[in-house]
This record gives C-alpha cells, structure tokens and sequence, in this order.
C-alpha cells in the first residue's frame, strides 16, 4: 500500500509518499508560502533518484497546495504512481489531539469535530491541520484518512505525572495538565530500541530524548509512557533553541507586574529564550560549539545549561521508572552532535550509563555503549513521517 504522509502548517505543507510495504519513501517534498506571494513546491523523486525540483505556481489555499502535489506525484517524469487511485490511505499529523485522542484515528465526520474542540488547546497548529485534512477530503474523497497525534502517545501517563498542583477544576473546567509533544517521535524511536534490545518489550524501560530546536524527554515503561519533559504546551521541559523550558513560573507574574503585557512574557518565552537568549549567539547547536570554541563563556553556559537538564531528567525518569535498561538519543542535536551526548551522559556512570567516544563519533542508528555499561545507550534516527505512515496502515486495515 501506497500512504501519503501530509503534515501541514499555516502557509505551508510537507508530503512523503511511502510504500508501506517494503518501508520505503517513494517521494518527498514541501509546500510554502500557501496563500501568500511566492507559492512554490519543492519536490524529490527519491525512487527515480532525481534530484529536488522547484516549481513556481500561486497557490491560494491548502487545497490548491495539495493538488500540485498529487500532480506531481503522478508526473510522468518526476512522478512515482500513475494515477491518485494508487494513493491507498492519507496519514495527517495533527499536533493537539488533548484527552480526546489516545491513540491515531481514522478520520470521521465525528472525529472532525472533536478535532475541532481540541482546537482551544493549540490554536497556532491544530487550524492548519484540519484545513489540510479538509482539503485532502474535498480531492481524495473515497481514500481513508488517519490522524496521527503529537500528544497520543503521552496519554498512557498516570495523573499523579501528568496533574498540576492548581485547584482540581482548573483541569476539570480548562483542561489544563501535561500534555506532552513529540508524541510521534518518542513512540518510533522507544519501539525501534525495543526491537533492538529484544528480550520482552514489556519489561523494558527507556528514556528517550528527542534533541532538536525543540526538545522533549519521555519516560517509556514498558512500550508505554509514563512520563514526559513538555506540558501544557512545547514550552516546558529543558531549555531549547529559544524556549525557556520550566523555570519558576513567578517569572511570568513578575514581569506583567513589572508592565510587560501577557503577549510580550509570551513571546519572550518562546521566541526569545533558551539557548539563543542566554548565548546571545544562536539558537542552533553548531554555531554555539563553534562560538565555545573560541571562547565565549555564555555560549559555553547554554550548552552546559542544556545538557545539565537533559542529565536531570534521565536521572530522574530512571528514578520514576525504578530502573533504567537504554538512554535514546534522536532528533538533530540528538543524532549529530556527539559533544552534546557526551556531556549529558557524563557523570552518570554510577548508573551503569557509559558510552564508547569512538562508537559515539559515528553517524546513524548506532549502540554508542561502551563495553562494561550496564545500560545501553543509543542513537536512533527519528522517522516522524514513516510512523504515521505505520499508523495509518494499522488503522486503515483495522488491525
Ligand atoms: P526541529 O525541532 O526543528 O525538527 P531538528 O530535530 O531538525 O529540529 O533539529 C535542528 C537542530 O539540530 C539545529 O537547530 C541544530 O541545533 C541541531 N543540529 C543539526 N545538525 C547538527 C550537528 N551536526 N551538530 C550539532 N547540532 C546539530
């Protein structure tokens, strides 16, 4: 079966087209600048092994988006499949899917609308998926759709992880609690190491950490999770490329106490913070390695800030867990930078974690673990896509 991976954002939309079957991506490519000057498709033919092309067309909505996609993917020349018929299911992301969903879905008109109710929750994200899966309907409407969640797989965590201290009806009435994002991630990467490791997935536990511009950390007990670093929102957790992460929310009172407005704490947070904030260099990993390199001291401060959380929530999930069996890394930072894992993992020997430096200076799906560790660490390339692509065959054949 051949599945159709979209995730769409506000202006613009990423496709892969998958052969299920042998696990395989048959073409690739990304929407931008939908509804604004600029349209334009970049597309690869990664069967044909041709090289990416641009196409330059108006685009003006989400539905015009995708047309120009199928149109490419049924090409003669750049294309992979003759005809939409070949298309067998659609596998969307979907960032918020809140309590309603705890596991992917197959897309129905009742589905559609608690999808809708989830919208509070994530207002910048969940609009643009639903318009992408819409738009997919209008053109592909006999194909089988699938919503994948970012925040599915952190449903299994107990309340006692998942509440905050507030009065209970600020869950009950808001539904405000962990969440968890990544979701998708987490999952692909905590089942591959569990294939890896063999034995029974259902005494394995495993804390994964998805290092990227945003980062996340989950506790996996036994295949499910028990625990994770974001919460209500992305913006919890470790420090990222211009997030805070968690920090004494008595900060955000005072500064609106001190006449910032809501929107301005907001956009501090987010946009302003982390890594980029405190180095005042960049918020991407390399230039700060670089910048420490040659001597910045705040660049070097927000690579140890950085990998002293990631240390803190190994060791604490490891606790939560009452044993730890593998670390995984994954995500850019994750799987390319090996300064970063080394000064995460360092000081954690007395847990039995110990890595190999030159096992540790490899690229790809790598046991980085030094001989005499006790648990194992690993780096796993992350495959967002080719796990809803496993979703969405899942559910369309109903198994
Ligand atoms: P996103 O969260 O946007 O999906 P990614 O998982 O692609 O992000 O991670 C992007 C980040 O990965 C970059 O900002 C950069 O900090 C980091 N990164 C990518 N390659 C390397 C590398 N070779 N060395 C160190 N950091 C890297």
């Amino acid at each position: 079966m051949k599945i159709l991976v979209i995730n769409a954002g506000s202006s613009s939309l990423k496709y892969q087209l998958i052969d299920i079957n042998d696990k395989k991506v048959l073409a690739k490519g990304l929407c931008e600048r939908i509804g604004i000057e600029g349209s334009n498709l970049q597309h690869t033919c990664v069967e044909k092994g041709l090289d990416k092309i641009k196409i330059e067309k108006p685009m003006k909505d989400h539905g015009d988006a995708i047309q120009m996609v199928i149109d490419a993917l049924i090409d003669p020349e750049h294309g992979v499949i003759s005809s939409m018929d070949e298309i067998g299911a659609v596998g969307h992301r979907v960032v918020h899917g809140a309590e309603e969903f705890t596991d992917s879905c197959l897309i129905t008109e009742a589905v559609m609308k608690a999808l809708e109710k989830c919208t509070p929750l994530a207002p910048l994200h969940n609009p643009p998926n639903i318009i992408g899966i819409e738009a997919c309907k209008k053109i592909m409407p006999n194909t089988p759709m699938v919503g994948v969640f970012d925040t599915a797989f952190h449903q299994t965590m107990p309340p006692k992880a998942f509440m905050y201290a507030l009065p209970y009806e600020y869950y009950e009435k808001d539904g405000i609690r962990k969440y968890g994002f990544h979701g998708t991630s987490h999952k692909y990467v905590s089942q591959k190491a569990a294939e890896f490791l063999g034995g029974d997935p259902a005494k394995l536990k495993i804390v994964t950490c998805h290092l990227g511009n945003g980062s996340s950390i989950s506790a996996v007990d036994g295949g499910k999770c028990v625990d994770t670093s974001m919460g209500f929102t992305p913006l919890d957790g470790v420090p990222m490329g211009t997030r805070t992460g968690s920090m004494d929310p008595a900060v955000v009172t005072y500064l609106i106490n001190k006449g910032m407005s809501a929107q301005e704490v907001d956009n501090l947070m987010n946009k302003k913070s982390g890594v980029a904030g405190v180095s005042g260099v960049s918020s991407d990993f390399r230039d700060l390695t670089a910048a420490s390199k040659e001597g910045n001291k705040r660049a070097q401060l927000a690579l140890d800030m950085f990998t002293y959380q990631v240390k803190k929530y190994i060791g604490s999930y490891a606790a939560a867990m009452g044993g730890i069996d593998a670390v995984v890394f994954t995500a850019g930072v994750g799987e390319n930078d090996a300064a970063t894992r080394k000064a995460i993992v360092s000081g954690l020997e007395f847990m039995g974690i110990k890595i190999d430096d030159e096992k540790n200076n490899t690229r790809g799906f790598v046991d980085i673990s030094a001989g005499d560790a006790t648990v194992k660490t690993l780096v796993i390339p992350t495959d967002e896509e080719m796990m809803i692509a496993i979703d969405t065959k899942r559910l369309v054949e109903g198994e």
